[in-house]
């Protein structure tokens, strides 16, 4: 890969979208790289036993799952770049991208960089991630069946991970930092019928306890000023998902929460620029939909080569 070079498809972005579009793309001979990022491998290398990835009937932990999705795609000619983008350049073609140390060109772009879960930011949050401290229900919640568990948030996803939850857990409580939900009204009548469901208003965590795994935590009343303790086994945080798009800014159509717009399955208004997984998606965010919608990138990716007359290719 030299500055001069010409790809043909460029895929920012290695969890399970854009590692789809590079197992589909190298099939299709388009010869891909990947730039994989220094976290390759997306939000499942923060998850411990996949059970609804179709194909692994006994599960699979998520670090595995993605590190056999990258070996498919190498085996058919991927390349990857293991470093973080910099900087994209979509105004003219072939569009241009910036790592930390390589200045890259391709004809066509797959944008499949995710988007990342919002944490409180507490020392104990991050020392009990995997051990009782999640963000996300159907990936981890199988864990807390008959368990006590806390959900942090008030919006949409916090109400989703809480009707998932009580399906399953003896009790979900929601702690909210104000006295009213931010989610949609259908949601918060859904999980308010509930009767395993739980509130406890005007209030943040202060610290997750327990040393191997969860076992309780500390809440502040912001309104009293208040300290409480109360035991739990789980503790999943819904504050809302950041797409990572930040790099993109100023080069094509965010929406408001800063995801890309999409058209028409996984088009941009650039041509030859497609989009795949949770980085435009803020709906379903499940792996195996981010890996459908690679497919369908890589697919819109290789007919636009075959419909436009290609520069100089490498
Ligand atoms: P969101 O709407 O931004 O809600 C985040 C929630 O977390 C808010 O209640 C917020 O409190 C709380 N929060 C934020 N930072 C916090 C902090 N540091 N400490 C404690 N609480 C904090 O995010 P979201 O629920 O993920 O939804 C994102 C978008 O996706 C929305 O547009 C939503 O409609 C959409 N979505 C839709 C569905 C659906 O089923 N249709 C499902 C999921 C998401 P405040 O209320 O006080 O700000």
């Amino acid at each position: 890969m030299s500055n001069s070079q010409i790809e043909k498809l460029i895929i920012i972005g290695s969890g399970p979208a854009g590692l789809t579009a590079a197992i589909y793309a190298a099939r299709g001979n388009l010869t891909p790289v990947v730039i994989a990022g220094r976290e390759a491998g997306g939000q499942l290398m923060l998850t411990t036993d996949v059970d609804d990835f179709p194909g692994f009937n006994e599960g699979i932990q998520g670090p595995e799952l993605m590190d056999k999705m990258r070996k498919q795609a190498e085996r058919f000619g991927t390349k990857f770049v293991n470093e973080d983008v910099i900087s994209v350049d979509l105004k003219d073609k072939p569009y241009t991208i910036k790592t930390e140390s390589l200045i890259l060109n391709s004809n066509t772009l797959i944008l499949a960089t995710g988007a990342s879960a919002m944490w409180l930011g507490l020392e104990s949050e991050k020392r009990l991630v995997g051990r009782g401290v999640s963000s996300c229900a159907v990936c981890d919640g199988f864990f807390f069946k008959d368990k006590n568990v806390i959900v942090v948030g008030g919006g949409d996803t916090a109400m989703r991970e809480t009707n998932y939850l009580s399906k399953l857990c003896q009790k979900v409580t929601v702690v909210h930092r104000r006295d009213q939900l931010r989610a949609q009204s259908a949601l918060q009548e859904l999980v308010k019928s509930k009767k395993n469901v739980e509130f406890i208003w005007n209030s943040v965590v202060e610290e997750i306890l327990g040393e191997e795994k969860v076992t309780g935590m500390k809440l502040k009343n912001v309104t009293t000023g208040q300290i409480s303790e109360m035991k739990i086994d789980g503790v999943f945080i819904a504050i809302g998902h950041k797409p990572n798009t930040d790099f993109l800014k100023g080069q094509l159509s965010l929406d408001k929460k800063g995801y890309i717009v999409v058209e028409n399955e996984t088009h941009t208004k650039i041509p030859g620029v497609f989009v795949a997984g949770d980085v435009a998606d803020y709906h379903y965010r499940q792996a195996v939909t981010a890996a459908g919608m690679g497919c369908k990138a890589a697919m819109d990716a290789e007919e636009y080569l075959e419909n436009i007359k290609l520069p100089t290719e490498n």
